[in-house]
């Protein structure tokens, strides 16, 4: 069979992940979470003691940026300078900084480069902010995830508090996943958009197993 994409694109903590995943693993193919990559670069900086927000000092880290994708067993595990930092990248703090460090154009360069080198070889379901408009814009199939902030940032929440973080309450979670949604929607580069070809997915409607569901009938009618 041919190779092909499925591009999975939406705000922070929509379901899009769980989807893509789930998705990925039901039709036996592969499952990029191109957020991680971006987590990575933002751990980096954290790790090197980086302003994320400072164009300047990202560009100078992107010049020797040695970050690697490796899958085993089909899981996806991000490898810094040598380290796999899998385990690192989900705390509030790298989610910040992921989005600080995410706006600049030389990480998106970089970031976007290893994707559709990754994707070009085997089928696979990519989830991210740009999959549809900027890294693969003939993807077979596109989705937006979304759901309500306030759906999106319970959920957060629990995922945070199931890792045993209770670093942060509701409303400390509410305001990052404003503060990512508004950076990522409103960056010059490459921002978070709704691409017209794409088929919207609202996670709050209905189950995990009858979300996939619904992207798979969506497959099956196109
Ligand atoms: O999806 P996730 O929340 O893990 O992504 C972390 C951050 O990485 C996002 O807030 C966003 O700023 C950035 N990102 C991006 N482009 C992508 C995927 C993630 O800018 N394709």
């Amino acid at each position: 069979m041919s190779i092909f994409q499925i591009a999975v694109d939406g705000p922070s903590g929509s379901g899009k992940s769980t989807l893509a995943k789930g998705v990925a693993a039901r039709l036996n193919i592969m499952y990029l979470d191109t957020g991680a990559m971006y987590r990575t670069c933002g751990l980096c900086a954290i790790k090197k003691g980086i302003d994320a927000k400072d164009e300047a000092q990202v560009n100078k880290m992107v010049e020797d940026l040695n970050i690697e994708v490796k899958f085993e067993d089909g899981i996806q595990h991000m490898i810094l300078d040598g380290e796999d930092v899998t385990g690192q990248i989900r705390t509030p703090e790298v989610s910040v900084a992921a989005s600080d460090v995410s706006a600049h154009p030389s990480i998106r360069r970089k970031m976007v480069d290893m994707q559709r080198e990754i994707a070009k070889s085997q089928s696979f379901v990519l989830d991210g902010r740009d999959i549809a408009s900027n890294v693969l814009p003939n993807a077979k199939y596109k989705f937006y995830v979304m759901a309500p902030s306030s759906v999106r940032a319970e959920r957060r929440l629990a995922e945070l508090n199931e890792r045993g973080d209770f670093s942060q309450n509701y409303d400390e979670v509410l305001r990052d996943i404003e503060y990512r949604d508004h950076q990522d929607m409103t960056r010059a580069v490459s921002p978070l958009v709704q691409v017209p070809e794409a088929i919207v997915i609202d996670t709050s409607r209905q189950g995990i197993e009858e979300t996939q569901d619904l992207l798979i009938s969506y497959l099956n009618e196109a």
